[in-house]
């Protein structure tokens, strides 16, 4: 249930279905120098991929200055609404990690860049989401009024109130369109699962009867917004995720190559990924090989 990820209660060992990560790998060694050889542009997943909590993981603290001198375009690429780009940078910097906030693409500026274009600049809107969430939202020039609102905007909020899901499904059911950041059901903390946005999204999809618009991963369009702030074109490009329902079904709807970091297991049904790597230091090796 992370993110969409690992089923609940079900070891990849206790699954005759899955396919064990090894044997993927091994499939990847033979394929992946070719797709390697053709990347122009990088979009990499942040929680998972580049750290853990707050702890760096394998190859992030080297990952930007090896796709620099690569010429390897990148932006990290998150479904978490909560924080900015400028709090992701200020947290990638704690870890000595170096990057521009404008690096940085959370599902919020997505989902900014999308109300924008389904209600125009400067439309009314009822938010259900945490500080980053708002931020962006007054930064892009919408007008929070939960009254007259012609968007509701969903995304998780960890100060979540009874009145604040009133407001969002009366708002709905006046005629206002929803959209969520993400639709993630669950968040992984360390003593288990807490709801994610998705089981807030459920609260007033089950309540009005609407579905939502989702912006983030495994929807194409945060990539995409990614993509078209780097200039990058599809063929060149892939994403890297810890996540086959979250990252590697995004980076196939958005059409662009997929690099599995393998913390996540592939299942039957699910799409297989271009490539599946130990973790980001295994793919800088692999990129560098692969650049000669
Ligand atoms: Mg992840």
């Amino acid at each position: 249930m992370r993110e969409g990820g690992k089923r609940q209660g079900v070891s990849d060992a206790d699954d005759p279905g899955f396919i064990h990560l090894r044997e993927v790998v091994l499939m990847g060694d033979d394929m992946g120098q070719d797709f390697l050889g053709s990347l122009r542009a990088l979009l990499i997943d942040l929680d998972g991929v580049m750290y853990r909590g707050d702890a760096p993981l394998a190859g992030a603290l080297d990952a930007v200055p090896i796709l620099d001198t690569l010429g390897i375009q990148h932006a990290f690429v998150t479904n978490n609404a909560t924080q900015t780009p400028e709090q992701f940078q200020v947290k990638l910097a704690g870890m000595g990690v170096p990057v521009e906030a404008r690096d940085v693409v959370t599902s919020s500026e997505a989902t900014a860049l999308y109300v924008r274009r389904v209600a125009g600049p400067g439309a009314r809107l009822c938010i259900v989401g945490e500080d980053g969430l708002r931020q962006v939202m007054l930064q892009a020039g919408f007008v929070i009024d939960d009254e007259d609102a012609a968007v509701v905007v969903v995304g998780l909020d960890r100060h979540l109130t009874y009145q604040r899901l009133v407001a969002a499904c009366q708002a709905i059911q006046r005629g206002a369109r929803f959209v969520a950041t993400n639709a993630d059901r669950a968040l992984p903390v360390e003593e288990g699962w807490w709801p994610g946005a998705g089981a807030i999204v459920a609260a007033i999809a089950t309540t009005t009867g609407v579905q939502p618009t989702v912006i983030g991963k495994p929807e194409p369009t945060l990539l995409t917004v990614a993509l078209e702030r780097l200039g990058a074109d599809l063929q060149h490009s892939a994403i890297v995720g810890d996540q086959v329902q979250a990252d590697i079904r995004a980076g196939r709807a958005a059409g662009i190559g997929t690099i599995l970091v393998a913390s996540d297991p592939v299942g039957p049904d699910e799409p297989m990924p271009d490539l599946v790597v130990r973790d980001l230091a295994d793919l800088l090796d692999r990129l560098r090989t692969a650049r000669g």
